[in-house]
């Protein structure tokens, strides 16, 4: 038995339509390195936890929802932090590829084990660009923003299609400054497909309480999905020119 052919799932969701193009399985890897402050899945932070699986079962029990998957669909490793598991999150790309099943890779860049593989093997990485500030990226996730800043320039290296993603909370991060901020940090970047605003919703809370966890942004209103588009339309248009005169 090669250990890298075997991990933790949380949980799997055989038919997700929002973690990329198309109908997609979503695999949910048990294990996060951060602790975001509006994380909503924090049953997925523990490592080994959940359903010990080898890439063969796993491969196996996808392939009746290939069917659905159609030109565009296939499977998004999310989770917790897919790398936290990168032995595994290698073989399963490798596998999964091998089968003709297009592979994405929903992750915040927190990992340093296998990067450039993983970011040259998989076909597209959905990236969670949390804030360009060092500074708030460590008060937010408890973590170095260093970590994530080396996932990204592997990947940039390695031309992989990037979708960008940040979770934008109502009195924290919904500001000017930080629109601006981030338009800069994604306008340097190359091979990006689609931006994308999440409206920070308040739905994990509860999961909190069954943890024994303090939520830590108790009392703070979840974003409404107007000023989410809102937010995304202008990011968008900052980034679109911002670009222009990039090649000027
Ligand atoms: S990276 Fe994702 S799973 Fe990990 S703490 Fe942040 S939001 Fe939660």
């Amino acid at each position: 038995m090669n250990p890298s052919d075997w991990g933790y799932l949380q949980k799997i969701e055989p038919f997700g339509t929002v973690d990329g193009p198309g109908i997609r399985t979503v695999l949910f890897f048990a294990g996060c390195p951060l602790r975001c402050l509006y994380c909503h899945n924090p049953e997925t932070w523990q490592a080994q936890r959940g359903e010990y699986l080898s890439v063969e079962s796993l491969l196996s029990r996808i392939r009746r929802y290939v069917p659905y998957y159609g030109q565009v669909g296939g499977v998004t490793f999310s989770g917790g932090e897919p790398l936290m598991q990168s032995p595994f999150l290698l073989s399963c790309i490798r596998a999964f590829k091998a089968a003709g099943i297009h592979t994405a890779l929903d992750t915040s860049g927190f990992g340093k084990h296998l990067v450039e593989e993983i970011v040259s093997a998989v076909d597209l990485i959905i990236y969670d660009l949390k804030t360009p500030d060092a500074q708030v990226y460590q008060a937010l996730t408890s973590q170095n923003k260093a970590v994530t800043d080396d996932f990204l320039r592997h990947a940039q290296a390695a031309k992989t299609p990037l979708w960008i993603r940040q979770v934008v909370i109502p009195g924290r991060n919904d500001t000017l400054e930080n629109l601006e901020a981030t338009a800069q940090a994604i306008a340097r970047l190359d091979f990006i497909e689609r931006i994308e605003i999440l409206p920070y919703h308040t739905m994990g809370t509860p999961k909190y309480a069954k943890l024994s966890l303090t939520y830590p942004l108790e009392g703070v209103p979840a974003m409404g999905l107007q000023e989410a588009k809102a937010f995304e339309a202008a990011l968008i248009e900052r980034v679109e020119f911002l670009k222009k005169q990039n090649t000027r």
